[in-house]
């Protein structure tokens, strides 16, 4: 990965890659959703990037960027996630189908209190 990409998606207060994304409206500038929360706290409601005055309405969640940074750093996000044990991206995909599959199993067994077997024969 270059600089360039490793800097678009991290946070300017942390330098780690975004965690819930939160986007500025003054200078459209991305954080952390707890860094940017804790430094206005701290700072009088001043944006770290721009200096001017953060109200409750001038910081948005950029929900799109997470799901940025989701694509183009899977490793990264996985990493984090489980630091003992990385998975490949092929890997990382089966097992959130394995998962997504799993609920939908549940979801219909709850559903009509019967196994799926019993639906669709
Ligand atoms: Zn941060
Ligand atoms: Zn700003």
């Amino acid at each position: 990965m270059s600089q360039d990409a490793q800097s678009l998606y991290s946070c300017k207060l942390c330098n780690e890659v975004l965690k819930k994304t939160q986007m500025t409206i003054c200078c459209l500038s991305r954080y952390c959703e707890s860094c940017i929360t804790d430094y206005v706290k701290a700072n009088s409601k001043q944006c770290p990037s721009c200096q001017k005055t953060i109200s409750d309405g001038s910081i948005r969640a950029d929900t799109h960027f997470d799901s940025l940074i989701a694509l183009n750093l899977p490793k990264h996000v996985q990493v984090k996630a489980e630091p003992e044990n990385p998975k490949s991206d092929e890997s990382v995909v089966s097992y959130l189908i394995m998962i997504d599959d799993g609920f939908y199993k549940q979801k219909l067994y709850l559903e009509t209190g019967n196994h799926l077997e019993s639906r669709f024969n």
